[in-house]
């Protein structure tokens, strides 16, 4: 990313355990000339932090920090959410599939950060709808609902994962493959979904606050709600068996559902490019419900606003440009259990042994 080597200067230092950083207004740096890159910017300013003697640059603040195909990151967030595979991607890119996923991962991580970043911190002032979009990881016999929050004015507040056990009518052969599995690999949690929804709910809405939550008749809700007792959680049902129309209260869940459907190859029906991790599915979603908060028109027809500046939140519609201005770092913002995990990919996939998880680097 071309940055003005002069104006800009380093807003903070980027080690997470500097001293600087519990006295605000005293940091120090001094420039430590340059280095060179092959691709642009070719010329890179150093610095060096004079509370932990600790080198970094200009590049530390982008989000192309390490990348050898830093050019990549924009079109691939659109081609995330424009139903790609990773390997169609790579194809058209001339890259390894590994290099898509590893661009991807960063992505995701890049969305998470921005989307927690941006949400309001008071209670939703608009009625919120919740939904479990269902789907799978690895293979059919391990079901997950993707567990979305969603505003009357389309805008994702948050969204998180519950486990499942593969249910439905099985045969006699998939029941015994089932529980081979389930004794090599474990079970589900049954309390997953109860869990998850008293993690999504009370990170978007604070203690103390009130919120209207419209949604199906699933049985784990109320019981997630129940344990908010912090929170005046005003609920509604409606069946999920009622005609899907915008006039239904559950609208904006299923037009995020359809949409997620859509735009994310991985959640299609009958497809090999599902989600192989939880891991991945959930930084592919961050990436979409960033894309719909702040560039996607809240109505294709209407070509209106997105939800984020339906509710005030930024000036106009975003491109990914704006979006991929400058790097998050997760130390920066409070981030809860589970945003924690699902940052650092500590979501275990449990047919797979180990977790691809990410460690925090900073400097160049
Ligand atoms: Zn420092």
């Amino acid at each position: 990313m071309p940055r003005p080597l002069r104006s800009w200067l380093p807003p903070f230092c980027p080690n997470s355990s500097c001293d600087s950083h519990a006295a605000p207004g005293t940091w120090r740096f001094k420039r430590k000339g340059f280095y060179s890159r092959l691709r642009g910017p070719r010329r890179v300013q150093r610095y060096l932090c004079r509370s932990c003697h600790r080198n970094f640059s200009s590049q530390t603040f982008a989000t192309t920090y390490w990348l050898k195909q830093p050019r990549l990151l924009r079109p691939l967030f659109h081609r995330l959410v424009g139903c790609s595979a990773l390997r169609q991607i790579a194809r058209e890119f001339g890259l390894t599939h590994g290099s898509v996923q590893r661009q991807s991962e960063r992505l995701g991580r890049h969305c998470l950060l921005f989307l927690e970043e941006l949400r309001p911190r008071g209670a939703p002032a608009e009625p919120l709808v919740l939904d479990g979009l269902r789907t799978f990881e690895h293979s059919q016999y391990w079901p997950f609902d993707l567990n979305l929050l969603v505003g009357a004015s389309h805008y994702v507040y948050g969204f998180n994962d519950a486990e499942l056990r593969r249910s439905g009518s099985l045969r006699p052969g998939q029941r015994a493959k089932r529980t081979a599995l389930e004794a090599a690999h474990g079970r589900p949690p049954p309390q997953a979904t109860r869990q998850a929804v008293e993690e999504l709910v009370g990170r978007v809405v604070p203690p103390g606050g009130a919120v209207e939550i419209e949604s199906d008749e699933h049985g784990a809700y109320p019981q997630a709600f129940a344990r908010l007792s912090d929170r005046r959680i005003r609920h509604r049902t409606t069946s999920s068996k009622e005609s899907r129309t915008p006039r239904s209260p559950l609208f904006p869940a299923n037009l995020a559902d359809l949409l997620l459907r859509h735009s994310s190859a991985n959640h299609k029906r009958e497809t090999i490019a599902f989600s192989k991790r939880r891991q991945g599915a959930l930084y592919r979603a961050a990436i979409w419900a960033v894309w719909r908060n702040t560039m996607k028109s809240r109505s294709e027809n209407r070509r209106d606003e997105p939800p984020g500046v339906a509710l005030g939140l930024i000036a106009k519609r975003l491109g990914a440009k704006e979006v991929l201005a400058e790097r998050r770092f997760p130390w920066r913002q409070e981030l809860g259990p589970w945003l924690e995990r699902c940052y650092f990919a500590r979501i275990a996939t449990r047919r797979l042994a180990r977790c691809r998880s990410h460690t925090l680097r900073y400097a160049v």
